[in-house]
């Protein structure tokens, strides 16, 4: 592959750097004044887990961090991957009421992670297990919905173990989200708070693979599923076996890991997909050295999934769009040399459906590049969940009451990317602590709330 030259340390450092800077505790304060404490607070409806955000916002400026931090844990378990990850512009901060006056919105993510900061910093004790209620959970998966699952069922007085097939915990929170958003310390930190309350986690070990789902019924009473979509989709293309072609996720895994001079990138950089995985892998690619980085996408901008602040972001790193067009085929010998594309149109389908984009013949064009990256979703794959009697999985997602996240196996229960086919951080965070209410309601019924 024809390698970008390396970065100095100092320039990764720079490129890689958070990119969302901590606020000071005047500046906090300042902030938290700003707020107007609405008593119908269209920020917390916003917020996927609820936050009592008026609330901790007033904590702040009073002085009581500790309040600050107890309201926001008690209802999200991974608050500072949220603080740091969450796209607020669409969700609280989106949400503001400042945003009818043509105002700033109050910066709520910002606040959240000073306050979270505060409280990893200083680790006062906060919230005491309830008495062991002799049921276990074996949950499958340390993403935020594993681990979410997992802190709410100790409260709730469960003896709780996670299995998770990586070495290093913590799901996409650790080995996906964009390091100039968080590092992995920071989601490592949620980690050991959550494994500080009394949850056990075996790393390296694959359900299906180290142990099977009969030894996991066998274990525990109650089986929480938190895989997220393991599986990247793959886009057919003749070449696809050439040395330079990455799938996004595996390839930003390996940036997550920090060692930024052991990742080679391409001079030139093909990314196939407009999601934000791709906008992700696009960006890192830049930051990493490329020195042009292309998105590849066969419809038009108008129908990309990505958040128009990512497609902005990627803007300003000068990655360059190709809309309508489509990758036919990979060219090169041994490695990866020119992606071959072919204009598309977008023509009208049958009444009520979108158009659809059509190849133009003799559209075809071809694209110089060294490294291809394909980021065109993830989904479950094949996995060892069919050998679980009832549950019912149907496009990638596994069917659950969306009230107690309860499948049709009633001893399974499940959240986070696997049942609602790849969302945020902060719903997988909702739904596992939802699952292990559902879980306690389950299984002591007149007792529950
Ligand atoms: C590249 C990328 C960037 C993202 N950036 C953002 C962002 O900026 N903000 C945001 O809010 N969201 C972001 N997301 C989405 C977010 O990361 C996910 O929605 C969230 O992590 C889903 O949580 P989860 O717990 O369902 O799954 P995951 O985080 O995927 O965790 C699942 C865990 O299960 C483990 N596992 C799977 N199969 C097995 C098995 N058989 N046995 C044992 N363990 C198993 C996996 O190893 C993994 O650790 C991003 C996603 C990607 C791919
Ligand atoms: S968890 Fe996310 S959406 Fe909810 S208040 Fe915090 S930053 Fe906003």
């Amino acid at each position: 592959m024809n390698v970008a030259p390396k970065l100095s340390e100092k320039e990764y450092k720079k490129n890689f750097t958070e990119h969302v800077t901590p606020f000071n505790r005047d500046a906090a304060v300042a902030e938290a004044n700003r707020c107007l404490y609405c008593y119908d607070s269209p920020c917390m409806d916003a917020c996927p887990t609820h936050i009592d955000i008026s609330e901790f916002i007033r904590k702040i400026a009073t002085g009581n961090m500790k309040g600050s931090a107890k309201t926001i844990l008690s209802a999200n378990w991974v608050p500072l991957t949220c603080a740091k990850a969450c796209p607020v512009e669409v969700l609280c901060e989106g949400a503001c009421v400042f945003n009818d006056k043509q105002e700033k919105p109050i910066e709520i993510g910002r606040l959240q992670r000073h306050t979270m900061d505060w409280f990893y910093q200083e680790k006062p004790s906060l919230f005491t297990p309830a008495s062991p209620n002799g049921k276990s959970i074996g949950v499958i998966g340390s993403g935020p919905a594993g681990l979410a699952c997992a802190a709410e069922g100790v409260m709730l007085g469960f003896d709780v173990t996670i299995y998770e097939s990586n070495d290093t915990p913590g799901g996409l929170d650790t080995w996906g989200i964009a390091p100039y958003k968080m590092s992995q310390a920071d989601s490592l930190t949620e980690v050991e708070y959550i494994k500080s309350l009394g949850v056990k986690i075996q790393t390296g070990v694959t359900i299906g693979k180290d142990k099977t789902i009969a030894q996991l019924e066998e274990a525990h009473d109650t089986i929480f599923i938190g895989v997220g979509l393991p599986q990247g989709k793959n886009i057919s293309l003749p070449g696809s076996d050439l040395k330079g072609v990455e799938n996004a996720v595996d390839y930003i895994a390996k940036v997550k890991a920090e060692k930024y001079s052991q990742v080679d990138v391409g001079r030139k950089v093909a990314i196939i997909g407009c999601g934000n995985t791709a906008i992700d892998a696009a960006t890192e690619s830049v930051r990493l050295g490329a020195e042009e980085v292309y998105i590849i996408y066969r419809r038009g901008k108008e129908e990309m999934t990505a958040y128009w602040f990512e497609y902005e972001l990627a803007q300003k790193d000068n990655v360059r769009f190709f809309w309508l067009t489509n990758p036919v085929r990979i060219e090169g010998e041994g490695h990866v040399q020119a992606l071959v594309c072919e204009k598309m149109e977008l023509v009208a389908g049958s009444a009520g459906e979108r158009k659809k984009p059509q190849a133009v013949s003799g559209s075809e064009f071809s694209l110089p590049v060294d490294m291809v990256i394909k980021s065109v979703g993830q989904d479950l794959g094949d996995h060892f969940l069919s050998g679980v009697e009832k549950l019912e999985i149907a496009n990638s997602r596994i069917k659950v009451n969306p009230e107690t996240f309860q499948t049709d196996n009633p001893k399974y229960f499940a959240g986070g990317d696997c049942i609602n086919g790849g969302k945020e951080v902060v719903n997988a965070a909702y739904d596992g602590k939802k699952a292990a209410q559902g879980i306690h309601a389950f299984l002591f019924p007149t007792t529950a709330e």
